[in-house]
């Protein structure tokens, strides 16, 4: 198994959805390969980061006055539109 090819299969074999054979070419190519060794662990650490990530991120105080600002807009607009469509 080439680096490539394991890189290929990382995604499965951390999900645990490889066949049995193919979890041991992953298991003895990364025992080998210091490389490779180091993508799974980065990798491993990524996808519980993620995980972890708190559901309700707070909002840049930036983003919520652009938000409001597009709202407002919107609310500007004439509502002829609207009327056209369902009046
Ligand atoms: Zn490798």
């Amino acid at each position: 198994m080439t680096c490539t090819e394991l890189l290929q299969l990382l995604d499965d074999y951390l999900t645990g959805q490889l066949f049995y054979e193919q979890q041991q070419l992953v298991e003895w190519h990364i025992s080998s390969c210091e490389h490779c060794r180091t993508q799974v662990v980065s990798y491993r650490f990524t996808i519980q980061a993620v995980r972890h990530l708190p559901r309700e991120v707070p909002l840049p105080p930036h983003f919520a006055h652009r938000l409001w600002q597009i709202m407002q807009e919107e609310l500007a607009r004439p509502q002829e539109e609207t009327k056209d469509r369902y009046g």
